[in-house]
């Protein structure tokens, strides 16, 4: 699940990791009353008004702005609201923006230089540890430092037993340059940023830019988090957090029948139960030259109910030219698959596009009659290469 700026602010600083403060707001009036109170609480003369998408490059977008005075905030404000923000994350179609995120200005001048910092605490599954990730030449350029000058991005690794070092944390200070205050606020910085990660169970924490201010304070000017959806159970308080708004319309109705859902871009649509099989059903349909529409597992439980929904989900895409149903029944047993698939066939009515289903396990010769027998527009086939013939030959 992902958070919006503001929500994975607030975590941090439950965790004690500086955050440049903010508030957020649904209206421009909100946001000014937001300006206001920020300035009783920081000090603060200037504000930046973030717009809240769950997509990163805002600030190339025209979704960061500084305000030096209330009337800035309010006309800023109305100008975000509302607005459909193309990043270069979001896609051509950009985003719709619900809510803005008032914070403080803190890249004020002052004795020392504002520097960014680029910072991220991640999972390499490769190795099997939570790595930190970092940069010295934080900010809105990451990609192209990282294509560009890799030498400059730094990893970190965590041993699981020994948790982070303090060495470890005070070798990320050297390597970004630090001295002084500066090094002992990052030491302690990242120490309760790699705390907030492990015990928020999340999958990715994306700090750009980690900001040094003119007086040596170092804080999390932007926050990307993303908590694993696997250990969601255990945090209830973040259910909350989740925002609809930012999720396609398909995969929520998905969610709510158990479907393990993906969208994709192609034209055949797939329904299969076992992600694995789901994953060499799309292969196969790309070999025979079509282009999956969506993921779609099913689960173990592939009965009447669950295809009936899988087939709603999968027709509601304009795309949809065909759709490959490939079931193995293991504990499920095919003829129960091939009577549900029937069913649902006869309970949505009238589907318009070719259905082809490939049964194979426990009862699939049966499951293969009783589907050739039904009288409806349903091709069977017994093995994956003959269903991706029967694709191929219908889209
Ligand atoms: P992103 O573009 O979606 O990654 O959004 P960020 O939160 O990282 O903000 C983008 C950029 O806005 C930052 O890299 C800064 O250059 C700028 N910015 C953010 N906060 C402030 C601030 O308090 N004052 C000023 N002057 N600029 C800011
Ligand atoms: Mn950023």
């Amino acid at each position: 699940m992902n958070l919006h700026e503001y929500q994975g602010k607030s975590i941090l600083k439950k965790y004690g990791v500086a955050v440049q403060e903010g508030i957020v707001a649904n209206t421009p009036e909100e946001a000014v009353e937001a300006a206001n109170l920020l300035q009783q609480q920081t000090g603060t003369g200037w504000w930046v008004v973030k717009a809240q998408i769950h997509a990163g490059g805002r600030g190339k977008g025209g979704g960061v702005k500084l305000a030096k005075s209330l009337d800035d905030v309010k006309n800023i404000s109305e100008k975000i609201i509302g607005m459909q923000l193309i990043t270069p994350q979001t896609g051509p179609e950009g985003k719709k923006v619900h809510k803005i995120l008032i914070a403080q200005d803190v890249y004020y001048p002052g004795v020392s230089e504002t520097k960014e910092y680029y910072m991220s605490v991640l999972l390499d599954r490769a190795r099997g540890r939570n790595t930190i990730m970092y940069s010295p030449q934080g900010g809105m350029d990451i990609e192209k430092v990282a294509e560009e000058t890799p030498h400059l991005i730094f990893k970190e690794e965590v041993d699981p037993s020994a948790g982070l070092q303090g060495f470890q944390a005070r070798r990320i200070a050297f390597n970004l340059g630090l001295s002084g205050k500066a090094f002992k606020e990052m030491t302690s910085f990242v120490a309760s940023l790699y705390n907030a990660y492990v015990h928020t169970d999340a999958a990715l924490f994306e700090i750009n830019p980690v900001l040094k201010t003119s007086d040596d304070r170092i804080l999390a000017v932007d926050a990307k988090v993303s908590i694993d959806d696997n250990a969601l159970f255990r945090h209830a308080d973040y259910a909350d957090m989740r925002d609809l708004n930012e999720e396609d319309p398909t995969e929520i109705e998905a969610g709510k029948f158990n479907l393990n859902f993906v969208k994709l871009d192609g034209n055949v649509g797939c329904m299969v139960n076992g992600a694995g099989l789901a994953m060499a059903t799309m292969d196969i349909i790309k070999l025979s030259g079509g282009e999956p529409a969506n993921f779609l597992d099913v689960g173990g439980t592939a009965n009447a109910t669950t295809v009936e929904a899988g087939f709603r989900i999968i027709l509601k895409d304009p795309n949809v030219k065909a759709i490959l149903i490939n079931i193995f029944g293991g504990i499920v047993r095919c003829d129960r698959v091939a009577q549900g698939v029937v069913d649902a066939y006869k309970a949505i009515g009238e589907i318009n596009v070719p259905v082809i289903v490939r049964l194979q396990g426990t009862n699939a010769q049966e499951g293969k009659e009783l589907i050739d027998h039904s009288g409806l527009k349903v091709h069977s086939a017994i093995t994956l290469m003959e269903a991706a013939e029967k694709v191929k030959q219908v889209v």
